[in-house]
């Protein structure tokens, strides 16, 4: 048992243009063990209450973990931790790639952005070499251009870049910051937080890999995986056809997201499958660091689409497609590349889109809003226009850049139940009303609806041994159920523990698709080994469990010192109304199993029945006692 390593902080201040490099004792880190845990331990400490997400008082922290950067399937993750300027609650943004080991090896944990620049700038670390270089030739520039002239510049190839496109520049509420041009912190507008310090990119030096703490016994672990790997069918299906693999069983049930959330049940769904993209465009598979799994796209259409931009997942599948009622999977590519040139989430982009879609249908956008575009579900010429418009914010593309919750509220009363968002983000493409524990986790979620806060209700149909039930059961999830339409406590229970297990997860930055429960790869014991063997910690489910608890209480506290309560914990009312046809003809969300599941998961949470918000013995608890120090 080694005592467990200091967190390393690099803390740079845009407006001084200076830096330090600060240690936060092993002791502490461990109950905060990266992350956003990491990150909302740090914005607790030092920042107000009240500011402006695109102030310069707002922090911008990255943030991997102690076990990022080691040789193994699924450990090469960063969170981008903020105030959300989408949302106005604590913002917590997920990305892969190989960025995320590199600021580990260059001996980080955690690397803060504060203040703000006079002028566009760009941040180059190359271990404790930290220089601030002039971001003027780089700022207006799409991400692909972005990274050539910065690789010129530095005359260095071996770099990974994060950095924002023009939409973070022009501070489109959902714009996300990019790495490898092609992998994204997408979620809750973290590159706008970057564009308003005048940030165009945190670049870092690729550098030598970490060692782990037990090198033969990690080996052993690290070769069992690559067989797991080849022996499991769903892992190889997730190489084989990505993410979107999902999407013709999704549909096949009935509940994909179909014009804006109208309908679920898109009947041009086979078009836009993982398997016809393996078939059509699918150039080559691509990774994350170490991860043997391969699960990333790379899409080719020649003249129309840039292998260089990568390749669109389920959620891009959906949004771009199945949301706006588009089954042209070359218009989704492009949609995808053009977001990630931009630097826009394009579940949010999508999203929005399809949300101002049915307002044009509805004669709640006109012609005259849109200059003449066609906004009908399944024109596909316009998506790529309007994708341009919101990341340079033009005619309607600033409207649209608010998101859709905003911009129902300038659009008028009647546009606002279209806005299919929460907390002001748009949901993910994953149906409540089918998966009926994701209704409450939507609502209590701190940072909007996420489809990767919990795991979802189709294991608890799974016979008692199958392995998904099993693995449930191992973190304490054993109740089953017979059909996907109740919401009751046991679905409250299994959406909060779930939520603590991948809170966990998200703050040791590890990847879902690997450590989660879908793809059946690791165990939870798996974990505790990993732990172990990589940098010597001893832990158990029940330690990593309370890591996740306190990750989840810290951000609902967070948003407690901002003014939300649980007025704000809501579905849309779309949710409410059942299915008139298709698969899932009927299926909807019940207004009072809702209202008396997500009371029932205040209960167990921990959190006050009248006001959402975590209470002082649960802080306590949790030894988190110390926010309460401090109530600004
Ligand atoms: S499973 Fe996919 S997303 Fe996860 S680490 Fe591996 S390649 Fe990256």
């Amino acid at each position: 048992m080694k005592a467990f390593s200091d967190a390393k902080i690099l803390d740079i201040d845009l407006t001084n243009k200076t830096f330090v490099i600060k240690t936060l004792p092993g002791e502490i880190y461990k109950k905060y063990p990266g992350g956003s845990a990491l990150g909302m331990y740090l914005m607790l400490k030092e920042m107000k209450s009240g500011i402006d997400p695109l102030g310069p008082e707002n922090m911008l922290i990255f943030s991997v973990s102690p076990l990022t950067g080691f040789p193994i399937s699924g450990q090469s993750r960063m969170v981008v931790t903020t105030k959300s300027p989408l949302t106005g609650t604590a913002g917590d943004s997920q990305a892969g790639g190989f960025m995320p080991a590199h600021i580990k090896a260059n001996g980080y944990d955690s690397v803060i952005f504060r203040g703000k620049s006079e002028e566009p700038v760009y941040v180059y670390v190359d271990g404790e070499k930290v220089e601030f270089k002039d971001g003027k030739n780089v700022w207006g520039k799409v991400t692909g251009e972005a990274e050539a002239i910065i690789k010129e510049e530095l005359e260095e190839e071996r770099l990974e870049i994060a950095q924002i496109g023009p939409g973070g520049e022009k501070l489109v509420k959902y714009a996300c910051i990019m790495n490898m041009c092609n992998r994204a912190n997408g979620r809750n507008g973290v590159g706008a937080v970057m564009g308003s310090k005048n940030l165009k990119a945190f670049v870092v030096k690729k550098s030598k890999p970490l060692k782990p703490f037990d090198p033969v016994n990690f080996k052993t672990l690290t070769k069992d995986v690559k067989q797991r790997i080849s022996k499991n069918e769903a892992m190889v299906g997730l190489g084989e056809h990505g993410t979107d693999g999902e999407l013709e069983g999704t549909n096949d049930e009935g509940y994909l997201i179909t014009n804006n959330w109208s309908k679920g049940y898109f009947h041009e769904a086979n078009k836009i499958t993982g398997a016809t993209m393996t078939e059509t465009i699918l150039k080559e598979r691509d990774t994350c660091y170490a991860c043997a799994i391969r699960c990333k796209r790379v899409v080719e259409v020649p003249g129309k689409v840039d292998p260089f931009y990568g390749g669109p997942e389920y959620e891009t599948c959906a949004t771009f497609g199945s949301y706006c009622g588009i089954s042209d999977l070359e218009t989704i590519s492009l949609a995808n590349q053009l977001c990630n040139m931009y630097g826009v989430d394009t579940i949010s982009c999508g999203a929005t889109i399809a949300f101002a879609m049915e307002c044009y249908e509805k004669g709640l956008i006109t012609d005259k809003d849109t200059e003449g575009l066609d906004l009908k579900f399944g024109n596909s010429e316009v998506i790529p226009v309007l994708i341009k418009k919101i990341g340079k914010r033009e005619g309607i593309g600033n409207l649209l850049a608010e998101g859709s919750f905003k911009a129902a509220q300038k659009i008028g009363e009647e546009a606002i139940p279209l806005s299919m968002s929460v907390k002001g983000q748009e949901m993910p493409a994953h149906m409540p009303q089918f998966k009926q524990s994701l209704a409450v986790i939507y609502a209590v979620n701190p940072f909007g609806a996420d489809h990767q806060s919990s795991e979802h209700d189709l294991f608890l149909m799974m016979p008692p041994d199958s392995k998904e039930r099993k693995w449930l059961a191992k973190i304490g999830c054993e109740k089953g159920y017979e059909d996907y339409a109740t919401l009751d406590e046991g679905k409250a229970a299994f959406g909060l523990t779930t939520q603590k297990f991948l809170s966990m997860l998200d703050t040791l930055c590890l990847c879902q698709f690997a450590w989660g429960a879908a793809w059946q790869l690791y165990g939870p014991d798996d974990l505790l080994q990993f732990c172990e063997y990589g940098i010597g910690w001893e832990t158990s489910l029940d330690e990593l469990l309370l890591v996740g608890e306190r990750r989840i209480n810290m951000m609902r506290y967070f948003n407690a010192r901002e003014g939300f309560t649980k007025a704000q914990d809501k579905i849309p009312e779309r949710l409410f109304e059942a299915f008139s046809d298709g698969p899932a003809k009927g299926a909807h969300v019940d207004r009072e199993k809702f209202e008396e599941a997500k009371l029932h998961y205040y209960e167990l949470a921990g959190w006050d029945t009248e006001t959402g918000n975590p209470k002082e013995e649960t802080l306590k608890k949790l030894e988190l006692e110390w926010v309460l120090e401090n109530k600004f």
